[in-house]
């Protein structure tokens, strides 16, 4: 396995590949320490130079969004740390209503697009701060729809082995359910995603639609506060922040972490939090939803560099 290290110095050149940068800037806790090494491509022709450096080095691989559903440990990540957001790309067609979307698009512009091209399928999705690729791993969701609902395929590259060539999985091998995919659990890059929407709706009501949506999550919950959204998945058919309200546990702080205020399934960082607090206060909420209800709350967040903190 060779690796091409004129692109290498190309991509240390252009500030694509970085060493020791703080992973706090990348996810909406604004928590998480140094990546070893952070590259964010903007064209997926550089994820294989970069991954057969990495694999060379021995360096161990991850893969991130907007980290708007991550906690990183305050110690930070070894190895390389791939961001997708730079990888942006969105075509759309109005007639067929068949989406392309490239793994960093924000799911955002992807909804608000669609809605003012009359394409229905996606409303649900303005108010998550996510990128296509997130959303695809996660079966993102909101309001009744999610993403599974209208993904046809996603382009993937391998993170093992050394063929580091785009391979595309349909809809069917990919174990959707609640919050899950089985792109949570296999070596798996993500570079695009398809769509199937439907075409020929009227444009304006999907607007007042999409942006009903979002007035509405801005109101209910604590947009201006960093967080990551829902932390704990909905032990169905319990719902996990009436349960976290109801011990009175709102507004319970550790350190900069603190159970919101506006909605008990939310931990905000008040200013200062390191990703320890966040992860003792999950700890506490789940002791006390436990000991309360004899039911274990699940995160719905990912955690990463906790198996090596301390
Ligand atoms: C204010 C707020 C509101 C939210 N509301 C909702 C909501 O209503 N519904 C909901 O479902 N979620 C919600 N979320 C959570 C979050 O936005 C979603 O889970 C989103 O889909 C995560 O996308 P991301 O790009 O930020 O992924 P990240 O947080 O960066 O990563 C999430 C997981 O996906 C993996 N991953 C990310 N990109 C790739 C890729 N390209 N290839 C392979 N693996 C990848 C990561 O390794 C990680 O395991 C909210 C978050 C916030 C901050």
């Amino acid at each position: 396995m060779s690796v091409d290290t004129d692109s290498l110095r190309d991509l240390k050149d252009m500030g694509i590949l970085q060493e020791r940068v703080s992973l706090a800037h990348y996810t909406t806790w604004r928590v998480g320490g140094p990546a070893q090494w952070l590259a964010e491509p903007n064209e997926a022709k550089q994820i294989p130079t970069l991954l057969h450096w990495a694999t060379n080095e021995g360096l161990p691989l991850r893969v991130i969004g907007s980290g708007s559903n991550l906690l990183i440990a305050d110690a930070g990540l070894p190895g390389l740390t791939l961001c997708l957001r730079r990888l942006q790309g969105l075509d759309l067609d109005a007639q067929s209503g068949r989406v392309r979307a490239s793994s960093g698009e924000p799911i955002p512009t992807l909804a608000r697009r669609a809605a003012r091209k009359g394409l229905q399928g996606l409303e649900w999705a303005v108010g998550i701060p996510g990128t296509v690729g997130g959303a695809a791993v996660m079966n993102a969701g909101a309001q009744g729809g999610c993403t599974a609902e209208r993904l046809i395929s996603v382009d993937v590259v391998p993170l093992e082995g050394n063929d580091f060539r785009i391979r595309r999985l349909e809809r069917e091998s990919l174990d959707f359910a609640y919050r899950h995919s089985a792109l949570q659990t296999q070596p798996l890059l993500v570079v695009a995603a398809e769509f199937q929407l439907e075409a020929g709706h009227d444009p304006v009501e999907l607007q007042q639609r999409t942006s009903g949506n979002l007035n509405h999550r801005t109101s209910t919950q604590p947009y201006k506060q960093p967080s990551c959204g829902s932390v704990f998945r909905n032990p169905e058919p319990a719902k996990a922040g009436r349960l976290i309200e109801g011990l009175g546990l709102k507004g319970r702080r550790v350190g900069g972490a603190q159970v919101s205020e506006v909605h008990a399934n939310f931990i905000v960082n008040t200013g200062g939090a390191r990703a320890a607090d966040i992860r003792n206060l999950i700890g506490l909420v789940q002791r006390e939803v436990a000991d309360a209800h004899g039911i274990q709350l699940q995160p719905e967040v990912k955690r990463l560099g906790f198996e090596m903190a301390a």
